[in-house]
């Protein structure tokens, strides 16, 4: 038997047991007369002490020699410690030791084993079975098996059926480049891994399982942007014989469930906005709706007043920073810099100062008068003390540019406290998308959304202004989860890929086993998936999921730890039948 209690369990209830105890070397001190060493195993940390009187001098010898992070395992009595630490849940006892193994030793690890260590991304990631061994790291995984456990907990309650759909699959349309692996056995052929389970689960709806989910893993071959990975987990789901309203329902139902269990935070009705809205308010299909800072569109009233950059725009639009005329000259200059940055990419900055005796004070002075700029405050909901600061140009950049500012400027101002959650539904997006690359519609969602009842007529003429059967459930700023109610009869099917498009024949080749099953009497069905790994990092009040995946890749997509991706060798190649051509 390694151990008859755990390194965290142990308190005054046990002194004078005797014990036996596994675990890591935290640290030891050693006054030479006394030394004491601190086991540490997932559970916590106890005390271990080794003492002249008590303990005999090849024991003490032993204890001495010890490192950080040797396996060790004692056997002792539980004793009251003279010295005790109300900080630790084992601080009033300690173990006076009188025997103890060396079950393995260890090599210095390369950083410290501590919450606050001195080790760096890079290598926390090449050892990460070290740094899984720190709290924080330790008490994400832990946070992130209960979160998925609440997941599991609430669905099944709800009647869902938990199914695992294939990996080995082939291309599914979620819009990024699929990761692909060769078929030995059909020479010259590959699979491609799922960008998600979504004709899977659709399928399943065919077949009568009526309510299915997944906690599954997803894998997107995209150029990574920060904090991405190129694969992620997903609660994916999909329901049968169900209205927008249902989903909505069922989903905001589970959300609220883990807020209360995991969080212990109560939340209203999700509030529901529509995506014109979210777009026009906040210039963001995901707002964080934890503070205001409402756009205001200023046009009617900024625009033919001589000022040409404000005629010549197609939108001028701003907000009111709340006590934002407290900036100096220079820090406002900064400000009109950091909007100017490529990252953010506006042109410049006009603002507006609300001074506290009811004046204002622009940087367009030469063009508005105080009546003007009265006007600019009561739009944008400015008081006196705010700054109003003011973006122009073609709509879909400014929004994006203002929406930068925004989230910027709450930062600064504190208002995105990670311990406040403002979930909302975002509902009636766009079915397509114009690419301005390539010209083209694509499916904003996934082609196999349906459009809102009515608007299929709409295909042709006005693609952009047809709305979709979708949603998404957004969370302090944050995308956590996206569905829609599908398309389940052929014909609406072979329009919309039409649209995409798609001919006859690719459509066939593709979606052709999705179009036959919708044949053999589909049931109307949607669904929703959420990124688990986010939505852990969001309720564990975190702005990085890395510490929540146990084993995350880097920004260049490999695993630094067991150095992946690898060069095959020839025989490999050979039996995929697969030959290189690689450029650089
Ligand atoms: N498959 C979709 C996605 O991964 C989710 C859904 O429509 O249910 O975003």
């Amino acid at each position: 038997m390694y151990r008859s209690y755990n390194c965290g369990e142990l308190n005054a209830s046990h002194i004078n047991t005797e014990v036996t105890l596994s675990g890591w070397v935290q640290k030891s001190r050693d006054k030479g007369f006394i030394v004491w060493v601190d086991l540490r195993d997932r559970y916590g940390i106890t005390q271990l002490v080794f003492d002249e009187q008590r303990s005999s001098k090849a024991l003490i010898e032993q204890a001495q020699n010890l490192g950080r992070e040797f396996v060790i395992q004692v056997k002792g009595t539980v004793i009251e410690r003279a010295s005790k630490n109300p900080n630790m849940p084992t601080g009033d006892i300690e173990i006076l030791v009188s025997e103890l193994t060396v079950l393995n030793e260890a090599k210095l690890p390369p950083f410290t084993i501590e919450d606050k260590t001195d080790g760096g991304e890079d290598i926390r990631m090449k050892y990460r079975y070290l740094d899984i061994r720190r709290n924080p790291v330790k008490n994400s995984l832990i946070f992130r098996a209960k979160v998925a456990q609440e997941v599991r907990n609430y669905l099944s309650e709800e009647g869902f059926i938990e199914v695992e759909t294939p990996y080995l699959i082939k291309s599914t349309p979620e819009g990024a480049r699929d990761f692909v692996v060769p078929s030995r056995m059909n020479e010259g052929q590959f699979y491609a891994l799922p960008q998600s389970p979504q004709t899977f689960k659709q399928l399943l709806m065919v077949g009568g399982m009526d309510k299915y989910f997944q906690i599954v893993k997803c894998f997107r071959d995209e150029d990574l942007r920060a904090d991405r990975q190129p694969e992620f987990t997903q609660i994916d789901c999909e329901m049968a014989f169900v209205e927008q309203e249902d989903i909505l329902n069922a989903f905001e139902g589970l959300t609220r469930h883990l807020l209360k269990e995991v969080n212990n935070v109560e939340v209203e009705k999700f509030p529901r906005m529509r995506y014109d809205d979210a777009m026009r308010l906040y210039g963001n299909d995901k707002p964080d709706i934890r503070f205001g800072m409402e756009f205001g569109e200023l046009n009617k009233v900024a625009q033919h007043k001589d000022f040409g950059v404000f005629n010549n725009a197609e939108l001028v639009v701003g907000i009111a920073v709340p006590g934002g005329n407290s900036y100096s000259r220079k820090e406002i200059d900064k400000l009109i810099n950091w909007v100017k940055r490529p990252q953010v990419g506006a042109l410049g900055m006009v603002y507006c100062r609300c001074n506290d005796d009811g004046t204002y004070k622009s940087s367009v002075d030469k063009f508005y008068n105080q009546d003007d700029l009265a006007k600019w405050a009561e739009i944008t909901g400015a008081k006196a003390g705010d700054l109003i600061c003011v973006l122009s140009g073609e709509t879909n950049r400014v929004r994006a540019q203002l929406s930068a500012l925004r989230m910027e400027m709450a930062e600064r101002l504190g208002l995105r406290d990670p311990k406040v959650f403002a979930p909302l539904w975002v509902i009636d997006f766009p079915l397509l998308e114009l690419d301005e690359e390539t010209g083209r519609y694509h499916a904003m969602h996934h082609p196999f959304t349906s459009p809102k009842p009515g608007q299929i007529e709409l295909l042709d003429s006005k693609p952009g202004e047809v709305k979709a059967n979708a949603y998404d459930l957004v969370l302090n700023g944050n995308e956590i989860g996206g569905g829609s109610i599908r398309i389940h009869d052929k014909a609406t099917q072979a329009i919309m890929l039409k649209h995409l498009g798609f001919t006859e024949e690719e459509a066939k080749a593709q979606f052709g086993f999705l179009m036959d099953a919708f044949e053999y009497g589909a049931p109307p069905h949607g669904g929703i998936a959420f990124g688990l790994d986010r939505l852990v990092a969001i309720l564990g009040g975190q702005e990085t999921i890395r510490d929540f995946i146990a084993f995350p890749k880097n920004n260049s997509g490999r695993d630094v730890m067991i150095d992946a991706p690898a060069p095959l060798d020839e025989k490999q190649l050979e039996e995929l039948s697969l030959k290189l051509n690689i450029k650089s």
